[in-house]
């Protein structure tokens, strides 16, 4: 179940705009409108979605007097390589330069076929105009430096990111540089292109793996699965009084600190007239479940996990937790999302920081600190995050997607001493 949409989200999602573009199809399809932010304060109830820097999107699911609100959050952007400005030539090799974006581990993008996609600004007569950009065929690749090299794979050593990771783009005088053939993929000329906002990224296909199928291994599922998740179970989740929020950011890899990112006003600035208007009861009542995929235990480094041995793919979702609240999971918002969890027969397993390493963060606290309401951190397990492909098993974001539909359905009411779970 869910593994062939799941492929198929992502293989339509290269980089953030376009990640966005297609959750924007579905909700649009679903009935919802495209609305600016300053009309928020006037919304009834409906159906609407905000957009900020063209890949950031928050929608809403708006009943007449929300009791509450639960956020579905996870984040559109993956590690990848930015192309940076011109090109680079030795003798008749054409490379491009680029930038790291995000953490990617770097010599698993060696040898594989990769393509480009984002968008562009294009000049017309009126200003500029903005296009999305998937190049869609092998357009380049990243040579391994090979056995003479000094820092080879094989002897463990790094690679350098300034030196090591240039795509090649062309050889023995094949025509055009990468803005050309951009620009040749939405049939206009080079010249027209004033500015870009491109990104390398691999073009395996997903595909399902292990005797019983059971695993899927993909690239970008960090956090493409759980963007997916969260997207199908907004979608699929029945009406309440609950007012049921989808937050998808850009920008998660780099910090979430930018106008887009979830360290923005852009999701506190969408509910705070609601904050406003309901009050108390609804500000108590509100959940924000921020889903982000968690390290699985790994098969050949148990040691690398905390001594709880959890969580496995196969095992059901993890619900994250951190003493540096580097994930937004306290106990009484855990006690609340375990029992959502329990009444659906959604396994629920526990990641923790093994206590001598030193963790990931995602994007839960950074938006709860502009939120103030429960939150949780959870993922779904996965193996070689950010490698070019990653691994996970398909019955977690079953999982994933039954945890955030029961979250959006569940009624929480704050009460004297606690909550009302119904
Ligand atoms: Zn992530």
């Amino acid at each position: 179940m869910y593994a062939n949409a799941l492929f198929d989200f992502i293989e339509r999602s290269p980089a953030a705009p376009l990640a966005l573009h297609t959750v924007e199809e579905r909700l649009v399809k679903a009935g919802y409108q495209k609305t600016a932010e300053s009309l928020i304060p006037s919304l009834t109830a409906g159906k609407y979605y905000f957009v900020r820097g063209g890949a950031s999107i928050v929608a809403l699911c708006v009943p007449e007097a929300p009791a509450r609100a639960v956020i579905a959050a996870a984040h559109l952007d993956s590690p990848a390589l930015r192309v940076k400005e011109g090109a680079s030539r030795v003798g008749a090799y054409v490379s491009v330069p680029v930038e790291r974006y995000g953490g990617l581990i770097l010599y698993s993008w060696f040898d594989r076929p990769l393509s480009v996609a984002g968008r562009v600004l294009l000049s017309t007569e009126s200003g500029v105009e903005e296009r999305l950009v998937n190049v869609d065929r092998a357009l380049a690749y990243i040579p391994n430096p090979g056995q003479q090299a000094p820092n080879n794979a094989a002897t463990g050593a790094t690679f350098n990111m300034a030196k090591d990771m240039l795509p090649l783009l062309s050889i023995g005088g094949a025509e055009g540089d990468l803005l050309s053939a951009v620009a040749e993929s939405i049939g206009m000329e080079k010249e027209k292109i004033v500015s870009h906002d491109l990104i390398f990224y691999v073009r395996d296909k997903g595909t399902l793996a292990g005797r019983g199928e059971e695993l899927l291994l993909c690239p970008r599922l960090d956090d493409l699965a759980c963007a997916y998740a969260a997207t199908e179970a907004f979608l699929t989740a029945k009406d309440t009084d609950t007012l049921k929020v989808l937050a998808l950011f850009d920008h998660e890899e780099i910090g979430s600190s930018t106008e887009r990112g979830a360290d923005s006003n852009f999701l506190s600035g969408i509910l705070s007239p609601f904050m406003q208007k309901y009050g108390a009861p609804f500000f108590e009542s509100s959940l924000l479940v921020s889903a982000d995929n968690a390290h699985a235990v790994h098969p050949n480094h148990p040691e690398l996990s905390d001594n709880s041995k959890t969580p496995v793919m196969g095992g059901g979702i993890a619900l994250k937790w951190s003493a540096s609240h580097s994930y937004a999971t306290d106990a009484r918002a855990a006690a609340v999302f375990k029992t959502v969890c329990e009444r659906a027969g959604v396994p629920l397993q526990t990641y923790q920081n093994r206590a001598d390493i030193r963790g990931g963060s995602t994007l839960g606290s950074i938006a709860d600190t502009h939120l103030g309401i429960l939150a949780v951190d959870v993922g779904i397990p996965q193996l070689a995050m950010h490698s070019a492909v990653e691994s996970c098993a398909r019955a977690d974001v079953k999982a994933m997607v039954d945890a955030i539909r029961s979250s959006l359905e569940t009624k929480i009411v704050r009460t004297e001493n606690g909550y009302a779970i119904g």
